[in-house]
């Protein structure tokens, strides 16, 4: 079977809405998305199972070609983040084209990843292949993560090494950090101004939770440095805070923000503990109630060693030394199914998440190039 064009499957899929949001008003199924792509790959033999993720509302694709074990996973999202069609100079859900630049919404990140993946995986011939060749296409990365969690526990995926087609103009991406969301609320009692004894201040006790959290962060930056990344100390960022209604009135509610990244070799679920443990701790002396509670599921930090064969051939076929991230992807979730793991995609974070967001033409043949010499290199007999 052949393929349609690269601009056809790009404005097929870009073409199918796929948000993912926690707002449930913005947030669509991923299943037209998963369709197409599971039969484009049906058409190139591969065998697809397409998997719930949550409900009948989001799904992911698992696709194999090739027998034996091992192999090469290649692996993305499916979804979008919302946007506002009213900062686009054109529709975000159909593909524009100036010769230099696909335009639409997800064309970088990361729809325009799955047909670099069909041109690449349709050059093998089963009978070539002595290890698989998988596809992994996952639901809600740019919400919860639910659709690689949903895999990771449920359907773990065997594979040697894998490549998460996320935009890094090309760049092998070797490590990122963990980040976790959390809001602490502090509960007091309102009353006139005018008597302390009316009332219990919950933005005094915020002020007191809000020293707590700063001492954490200076121990957690005392202890745990990797020069690898550009920021090399775990980040620990205040960063909105709502308290009280007015001046002449006790504050009876105060709420905090904060944004937590970790460096890889620590974890997420440990640090959430003895931060909430210390907030508790000098919670039971305050006459404010105090709550902790995590915005949404952490993600992990994600290292593979930068001196592995793997990404030591990530940095020949790029051409570029390999390097660190600021965001999260789901390269912790394959590595939890035991998969050494690589960033490296067509397309520019810079442009991903924006209006017009664009995806450069002249990055599509060296993403192909690359991911066609990574297979023969794995896969091939
Ligand atoms: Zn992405």
């Amino acid at each position: 079977m052949t393929l349609p064009t690269f601009f056809e499957m790009l404005n097929t899929l870009v073409g199918s809405p796929s948000v993912s949001s926690l707002s449930s008003e913005l947030d669509t199924s991923n299943r037209a998305v998963i369709d197409h792509l599971a039969n484009w790959l049906h058409d190139l033999d591969f065998d697809v199972d397409v998997l719930a993720s949550s409900d009948d509302w989001k799904f992911n694709l698992v696709a194999r070609k090739g027998r034996g074990e091992g192999g090469v996973l290649l692996s993305g999202h499916s979804d979008t983040v919302p946007c506002d069609p009213d900062l686009w100079t054109q529709s975000p859900f159909s593909v524009k084209t100036d010769d230099s630049k696909y335009y639409g919404l997800g064309t970088c990140d990361m729809k325009g990843f799955f047909p670099v993946v069909l041109e690449v995986v349709q050059q093998f011939k089963e009978s070539q292949l002595g290890r698989p060749i998988a596809v992994l296409v996952t639901a809600d990365e740019e919400s919860t993560m639910a659709g690689a969690r949903h895999i990771a526990t449920n359907h773990p995926i065997f594979a040697d090494i894998a490549v998460i087609g996320e935009p890094t103009d090309l760049q092998p991406i070797f490590a990122h950090k963990g980040i976790f969301v959390a809001r602490i609320r502090t509960v007091g009692k309102s009353g006139h101004s005018s008597n302390p004894t009316l009332g219990v201040s919950a933005l005094e006790d915020m002020y007191n939770a809000i020293r707590e959290i700063m001492a954490f962060r200076t121990e957690l930056q005392r202890s745990n440095n990797d020069s690898v990344f550009a920021v090399p100390v775990p980040t620990l960022n205040l960063g909105c805070l709502h308290a009280g209604d007015s001046a002449n009135r006790i504050c009876g509610q105060a709420e905090l923000l904060i944004d937590c990244r970790i460096l890889p070799g620590m974890s997420t679920t440990e640090v959430v503990s003895r931060l909430e443990e210390q907030l508790m701790a000098i919670g039971s002396k305050m006459d404010s109630d105090i709550e902790f509670e995590l915005v949404m599921p952490p993600i992990e930090p994600f290292k593979t060693p930068s001196s592995s064969r793997f990404i030591q051939l990530m940095e020949k076929l790029s051409g570029r030394p390999s390097g660190t991230v600021a965001f999260g992807t789901e390269a912790p979730f394959l590595q939890q199914m035991g998969i050494e793991t690589v960033i490296f995609g067509p397309g520019s974070i810079d442009q991903a998440h924006q209006a017009n967001e664009y995806l450069s033409l002249a990055q599509i043949e060296p993403a192909k190039r690359a991911l066609s010499q990574l297979i023969h290199e794995y896969c091939c007999k």
